[in-house]
């Protein structure tokens, strides 16, 4: 290890490189209390020329590498999978490379937040649309390209990041460089469009969860933000998730140009609120579901008529607006004015503490499915009632299974994010290994039984891509074709190895 890390400090500057067990430690984990696996390196590249060399070393040494932008992956994607290897972390690439105010593009580097990047924008009227992920304050724009993120707000109107991506620079594997879209014509000074000069090798790498390059630079467009905006949260009857998917379903057939669109379901208000996670609705007397809705306009006129058009499909569905200011429970003027679209989620994930944390996936479904998997979900629950009661037992609260908040996004498609909430195998200053074990199991099981409704997981990470595999659920000729670009591209499989179990001659 030693003569690797003197050939690292050779191409990155010593300050920025690390064996230190502490630092490691610190890069073995994502989010999840589960998935943990020790780097031997840290290393915090600050170019594409770094990076490049780094990624000759890893094949000349046989070395696997992980990249990391915020680190924000729920399922453990930005970390080594078992012990050893390298993690690249880009977070010091956070540069704003070029704003195109004619052409409406930007281009930055890959490790910079979506955060930095719309505070940015913002001084000139601009934002980027979907602003990325719900942890868009640390999450890195690399990262959610290599996600197909939603969720940071916009994306019932501009759907994932991707959608808004232009081109991008890619390390491959083997250390090339390519730039795609407009610019794989090197004669084209600046990037300007992503389709043409033959496929859309922009889109292999969305959404690629890291395995076929490390993203240096992304150009995305950009968008003015209108002037005027408006904003409503309702309270919901019964039977609130069938109720919610009517009024998303009547909002796409109405052609009703939405921002945003987001149902919380009834068991997240109650715990939420039960936990104080939702002070703005102490004094609803009644914790059922919540609906909201945040639309944008270039005049009054447009505005108030597409707040006409959704209160007519809302209000007869017996839901009841709140009032209009943040104090009055107006969740979706927080959420557009004061940036809660990047504050919820993490909110959400401390509500009880003492290290109970989320094993979740994210996926799309469309509108008129989501009512049952959640019903499933409970179903889930149930059949899992004395593995939650072990829980229990030790950790003195039972696990919550269910969905975070529900988004509309492209087409007439939601986003999902299920699974359930437990206490890793740390508990009050003791090691419970019978928590990892199960833990491990339920997850890998509620994975597996909403897999089978038919979801697109838009993020996989090492435990989503690998069940994928291990359950038979991509076809084979599919996975034949992916397995087939990996190894063309990284026939060492260096980069993000074990991902959708693709290994090359190396095993775990
Ligand atoms: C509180 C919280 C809220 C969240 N909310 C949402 C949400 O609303 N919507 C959503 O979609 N997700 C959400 N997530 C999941 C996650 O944060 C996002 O998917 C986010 O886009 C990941 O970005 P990151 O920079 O943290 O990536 P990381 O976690 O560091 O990496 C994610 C994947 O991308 C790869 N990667 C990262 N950077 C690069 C690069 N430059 N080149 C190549 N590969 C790279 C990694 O190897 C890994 O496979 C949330 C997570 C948390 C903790």
């Amino acid at each position: 290890m030693s003569d690797l890390l003197d050939k690292v400090k050779a191409i990155v500057s010593e300050k920025f490189v690390s064996d230190n067990i502490y630092t490691r430690h610190a890069y073995s984990r994502n989010v999840d209390p589960v998935l943990q696996g020790v780097p031997d390196l840290v290393i915090r590249p600050k170019d594409t020329r770094e990076i490049t060399e780094i990624m000759k070393l890893a094949n000349s040494e046989d070395v696997p590498v992980y990249v990391r932008g915020g680190g924000d992956c729920e399922f453990g994607g930005s970390k080594p999978i078992g012990d050893g290897g390298i993690v690249l972390d880009m977070k010091r690439m956070d540069a704003i490379l070029n704003l195109d105010p004619d052409n409406l593009i930007v281009t930055v580097e890959a490790g910079i937040s979506w955060g930095k990047l719309n505070e940015a924008l913002s001084k000139h009227g601009l934002y980027t649309g979907c602003m990325g992920p719900g942890s868009g304050m640390t999450a890195s724009v690399g990262g959610g390209i290599s996600h197909h993120s939603v969720g940071g707000g916009g994306c019932a109107k501009y759907g994932a990041c991707t959608n808004q991506l232009v081109g991008l620079e890619v390390v491959l594997p083997t250390g090339e460089v390519i730039e795609t879209g407009s610019r794989a014509n090197k004669f084209t000074a600046a990037p300007f469009n992503r389709f043409g000069n033959g496929p859309d090798l922009a889109g292999l790498f969305c959404g690629d969860n890291g395995i076929l390059g490390v993203k240096t630079c992304v150009s995305l467009r950009v968008f003015p933000r209108p002037p005027f905006a408006a904003y409503k949260t309702f309270t919901m009857p019964r039977k609130s998730a069938d109720v919610a998917a009517g009024i998303f379903t009547a909002i796409r057939q109405k052609g009703i140009d939405v921002y945003d669109a987001m149902y919380l379901m009834d068991l997240l208000v109650q715990v939420g609120a039960e936990k104080g996670m939702f002070p703005l609705w102490d004094a609803l007397k009644k914790k059922r579901g919540i609906f909201f809705y945040t639309v944008e306009a270039n005049s009054e006129a447009e505005l108030s008529e597409k707040v006409r058009q959704l209160d007519g499909i809302i209000l007869p569905a017996k839901c009841e607006a709140l009032g209009p200011e943040i104090a009055d429970g107006n969740y979706a003027k927080w959420h557009y004015v004061e940036q809660g679209h990047w504050q919820t989620y993490h909110n959400l994930w401390g509500v009880v503490g003492g290290g109970y944390e989320p094993l979740t996936a994210e996926c799309f479904t469309p509108i008129k499915q989501f009512p049952s998997i959640l019903e499933d979900l409970d179903i889930w629950d149930g059949e899992h009632a004395s593995d939650m009661e072990t829980i229990l037992k030790t950790c003195t609260f039972r696990p919550i299974t269910g969905s975070g908040p529900i988004l509309l996004v492209d087409g007439c498609n939601v986003e999902l994010t299920c699974g359930f909430t437990t206490f890793g195998q740390y508990f009050n200053g003791a090691l419970h290994p019978e928590i990892e074990e199960i833990n491990l199991r339920l997850w890998k099981s509620i994975l597996e039984r909403v897999t089978k409704h038919g979801v697109q997981w838009y993020m996989m990470g090492d435990i989503t891509s690998r069940l994928m595999v291990d359950i038979g659920a991509f076809p084979p000729e599919y996975l034949a074709l992916l397995r087939s670009i990996k190894g063309t591209v990284d026939p060492k499989h260096v980069l993000g190895r074990g991902k959708y179990n693709f290994w090359g001659s190396a095993t775990l």
